[in-house]
């Protein structure tokens, strides 16, 4: 069981001091049934479709293969802002390693198989609706070019879950779900801040070592502890500009959150922006306080850098180092930042005054509601000699979620205008500006409300919208799938995108 009692007989969740990981075995369900599978990441992983009912198993937890040593993994974390000790895989489970043909091994995880000993309160369980989330919008992100862990599978259980989120506070049942999820690795922040909090120094440094050696195999000798943490600050901060690249908000950066190799990892309640808003959060819980709202994801990225820091420095002989180390994240985040939003725009290099122009897109899109993604869509279709006035805010009509006033139609227009002049100065040709915007600015973005409908349908056993969201997720720079060119529709507002 995952609960030791203590003396009064109370149930408290067990702690596992000395240890990284515990074993734990994924608890059966009623009725595995597959109902999605992302073949491209398959072949690649060289794993077969599931042909009968006993892969199928494997996949819902109802099979454990005698080569697979499955078990849970033990971590820590700060969560929103405050140390929250010891967390752990609640309710994933990792069925081991897998070796693809490629010589890549990547950890497989049923994510929702039940119960282990850090499930806490809790019982290991996900629900279709936080399944499917996850399971699109994780490949949704593959295929935008954002780092991220993958979904292999997703499966129904045939069990109904407890939740009581929608009644208010009178229990409510929904149908439970398991993806499989994979990546290198799911080792997190928080892994390294467990063994740190506990002055297990030995096991610290064993981790360490052990990611170094599997995961960063290019990074050797006395310094690689600051050259390894130098890379990890690198790859969040490239995350966090990818993430602003295509506007999503993860909406629960706590460090047990961040993973240890830059990857997007635990969909929650994330959203694309459709108006851009910095202080937009899809996460209820955040709120007002909105610590993790997209506009703020690049500062915490850099206040979770600090926890890891602080993790690993009993590493090390001294701090000043590392610090200074931390201390290159702004420069690094800025420069990668507006190299991206060069891209978007189609500039080929970030010259003076580009810094100027680029915060005055973003204002616009703030104060205008502007949609992000049609707006970066139509700024390619915008002529090099832009035009009068009413022809422009024509062409930009689409990414409007109201009416523009006299004034803030003439600041768009002017905007336009810079901007047009500011794109002589490219030395290429328009056909390489159009390309550099193309592969910056994608045309279809997996909005909440399509997962929403989505998800409806699944839940009454339909699976058309689902389908044709597969697909078009799987192009989206492309004019194949433009049923879902559209902005939000007036009905859906722009609100929480729903966990558990
Ligand atoms: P999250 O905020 O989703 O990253 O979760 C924080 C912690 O709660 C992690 O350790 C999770 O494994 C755990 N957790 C979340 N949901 C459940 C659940 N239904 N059962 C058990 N543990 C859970
Ligand atoms: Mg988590
Ligand atoms: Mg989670």
């Amino acid at each position: 069981t995952a609960f030791d009692g203590d003396d009064s007989g109370n149930l408290k969740p067990r702690q596992t001091p000395g240890v990284l990981y515990s074993k734990a075995v994924p608890t059966p369900v009623k009725k595995p049934e597959l109902l999605a599978w992302s073949e491209e990441l398959a072949q690649q992983l060289g794993i077969e479709k599931p042909t009968d009912q006993k892969d199928v198993d494997v996949l819902g937890g109802n099979h454990v293969a005698p080569s697979m040593y499955p078990y849970a993994a033990c971590y820590a974390g700060h969560q929103f802002g405050n140390w929250a000790g010891q967390l752990g895989d609640g309710r994933a489970i990792t069925l081991g390693e897998w070796q693809a043909p490629d010589g890549n091994s990547w950890e497989l995880q049923l994510k929702g198989a039940g119960m282990t000993p850090y499930s806490r309160r809790a019982d290991g369980r996900a629900v279709l609706r936080s399944s499917v989330r996850e399971y699109l919008m994780s490949e949704a992100m593959h295929y935008l070019g954002v780092p991220t862990t993958r979904a292999l599978s997703l499966v129904s259980t045939g069990d109904q879950v407890m939740r009581d989120m929608f009644y208010n506070g009178n229990p409510a049942f929904e149908p439970g779900a398991i993806v499989m999820r994979v990546a290198p690795s799911f080792l997190r922040f928080g892994s390294f801040e467990m063994p740190a909090a506990r002055q297990e120094k030995e096991n610290l440094q064993k981790l360490v070592d052990w990611t170094i050696s599997r995961y960063y195999l290019h990074i050797q000798g006395e310094n690689r502890i600051l050259e390894w943490f130098k890379e990890i600050l690198e790859r969040t901060a490239a995350l966090m500009v990818e993430w602003m690249r295509v506007g999503f908000v993860h909406g629960v950066m706590n460090t047990d959150n961040m993973s240890i190799l830059g990857l997007t990892i635990d969909y929650g309640p994330f959203s694309f922006l459709d108006d851009y808003d910095p202080d937009f959060t899809p996460n209820t819980t955040d709120l007002p306080g909105r610590r993790y709202a997209f506009g703020k994801q690049a500062s915490i990225g850099y206040w979770n850098l600090g926890c890891l820091a602080s993790a690993i420095a009993p590493l090390l002989p001294g701090t000043e180092e590392l610090v200074a180390v931390l201390e290159t994240y702004s420069d690094s985040f800025h420069e990668k930042y507006y190299a991206m939003m060069a891209n978007k725009l189609g500039l080929e290099a970030v010259q003076e005054g580009d810094q100027e122009l680029i915060t005055r897109f973003t204002d616009a899109l703030y104060t205008l509601n502007l949609d992000l993604t049609i707006f970066f869509q139509q700024l390619m279709e915008l002529p090099q000699e832009p035009g009068t006035e009413a022809e422009v805010i024509a062409l930009f009509q689409d990414s409007f979620y109201r009416e523009l006033g006299k004034e803030e139609q003439t600041t768009l227009f002017t905007l336009l205008q810079d901007y047009a002049t500011r794109l002589n100065a490219n030395t290429g040709s328009r056909e390489e500006t159009l390309a550099r915007m193309q592969k910056a600015n994608p045309r279809i973005i997996l909005r909440n409300y399509l997962l929403h409908q989505a998800i409806e349908e699944l839940e009454r056993g339909e699976n058309t919208l689902f389908q044709k969201l597969q697909a078009a997720m799987k192009d989206p720079y492309s004019r194949h799938f433009d049923e879902f060119f559209a902005k939000r529709p007036d009905w859906a507002s722009q609100k929480a995108g729903c966990s558990m």
